[in-house]
């Protein structure tokens, strides 16, 4: 069995719609995991906001204005009449469950209630348009099969139980159709799997029904070697290592949640990444093979936070990286770069949650300073750092401010961390010196 994804701009036009029909139209099951319709989960993140705000009347009139949006969506995408009154009568009641939160008080259940309704419109509308056209389709609810636990990790079991028995138990069908993004907490409580998680539920679902492959659909030709919104001229990647593109993902490449390779990795799953606008491409193919050495791509992550750690007996005392250690370790915050001279220890961090009761620590022993607004560039490739095209990315030394550069912690990644208002010209240096001006094998 295939599972399919595909993302906001895939589902966000009634044209688009009609091209994923026509993609998953090819024989053989398939599950088709779906994103909110692009921007409706901005629109919610926003609506909750303003409760929170107590903007009520704002709220109302977004949530009224959204409805339109939908209706007239509607109109256009079904036109069958007891088909197009179902999801008529479907909507109306996702929007009649938004206004009546307005008078809620805020919460983050009552937050994550709100966001979850895209994936729930998208769905709904889509199965019944893959009805009209005479698919044999079934609607399953996420919210029946997946589960995070209490670390915020899938609950692979749970997970696995569930949707295989819905599968087996529901009306035997050739394309079940389920959200990606929500899911339920360890209590049983609607929550999501973060900005951007349906990618993640593709794998995770994967991963529980063993696909033979999973594919994730969006609006580029696959996985580019810069960051397109920030570099002209980034081409595709055909081939990734599952490593890679984890890597790359993690340090802020937007077209792939952090998270999604993970499930797939381990059980050799294929991950492939295609354009929902132009399907003949060939994509990026992600697997356990290594293609080529080099550098080979290029992200950045922002929002990072940059700690230095001086001891203040000036002498890097035996101990003194494991009480450093032992802080962040207490308040579960993970660190992303280091670098240690003989009196300092410099760190990078994303999660700011107890940066205060961190830095209150360490000043027990230690003297503090902090950066925020700095950015992770990180670079990518097989034994990068062995590779004779390597040194040219130093010639971004010359132009731009880097604070800290993390070499050889891995053969395969080399990041540097920047202010984030260099990140631009970092990311643009870097397209040229590495990829343009050289000869690089990673394709
Ligand atoms: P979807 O809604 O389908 O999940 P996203 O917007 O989340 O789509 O991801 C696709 C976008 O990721 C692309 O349009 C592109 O702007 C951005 N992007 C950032 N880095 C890369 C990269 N290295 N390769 C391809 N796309 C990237
Ligand atoms: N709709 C969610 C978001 O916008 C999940 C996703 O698109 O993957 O973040
Ligand atoms: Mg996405």
């Amino acid at each position: 069995m295939l599972v399919y994804k595909f993302g906001g701009t895939s589902v966000g036009s009634v044209v688009n719609m009609n091209h994923v029909k026509d993609i998953i139209s090819s024989t053989g099951k398939k599950i088709v995991v779906l994103s909110a319709m692009s921007g409706t989960t901005n629109t919610l993140v926003e609506i909750s906001e303003l409760i929170k705000t107590n903007e009520l009347t704002k709220a109302k009139t977004n949530i009224n204005q959204l409805h339109q949006t939908y209706k007239a969506t509607v109109t256009e995408l079904i036109q069958q009449e007891t088909l197009r009154e179902d999801v008529s009568t479907y909507v109306a009641s996702i929007f009649d469950a938004l206004l009546a939160c307005v008078n809620q008080p805020h919460s983050t259940l009552l937050h994550n209630t709100i966001v979850a309704n895209g994936e729930l419109l998208s769905t709904f509308m889509f199965s019944r348009l893959l009805q009209q056209e005479g698919f044999n389709a079934r609607l399953l609810p996420a919210l029946d099969f997946m589960r995070i636990d209490s670390n915020n990790e899938p609950d692979n079991f749970y997970i696995k139980q569930n949707l295989n028995r819905l599968i087996d138990t529901s009306e035997e069908a050739d394309i079940y159709i389920t959200q990606g993004f929500i899911c339920l907490d360890a209590e049983g409580q609607i929550t999501n799997l973060q900005r951007g998680g349906s990618d993640y539920t593709a794998t995770i679902i994967g991963a529980a029904i063993e696909a033979d492959e999973v594919q994730i659909w969006t609006d580029i030709d696959g996985f580019h070697n810069n960051d397109p919104r920030f570099v002209q001229d980034t081409t595709a990647l055909s081939h990734l290592s599952y490593d890679e593109a984890a890597e790359l993902a993690y340090f802020g490449a937007k077209i792939l949640h952090p998270q999604t390779v993970m499930p797939v990795r381990s059980l050799d799953i294929p991950l492939r990444l295609k354009n929902t606008m132009a399907p003949e491409a060939h994509g990026t193919l992600i697997t356990n093979q290594i293609h080529g050495e080099g550098i080979k791509a290029i992200a950045a992550k922002d929002g990072i936070t940059a700690i230095k750690i001086k001891s203040v007996r000036m002498l890097l005392a035996h101990g003194f990286l494991k009480k450093v250690f032992e802080v962040f370790e207490k308040y579960e915050t993970s660190i992303d770069m280091i670098t240690t001279s003989e009196i300092a220890v410099s760190l990078t961090i994303d999660d700011v949650t107890h940066l205060e009761a961190i830095t209150e620590e360490l000043e027990k022993f230690a003297t503090v300073e902090i950066d925020d607004y700095m950015s992770i560039v990180c670079l990518v490739g097989n034994q990068i750092i062995y590779h004779p095209d390597t040194p040219e990315l130093f010639q971004v030394l010359q132009d731009v401010n880097v604070r800290m550069i993390a070499y050889g912690g891995s053969n395969n990644n080399i990041s540097l961390l920047v202010n984030t208002s260099d990140k631009l010209e970092t990311l643009q240096k870097l397209q040229r010196y590495v990829f343009e001006e050289s000869v690089v094998v990673g394709v």
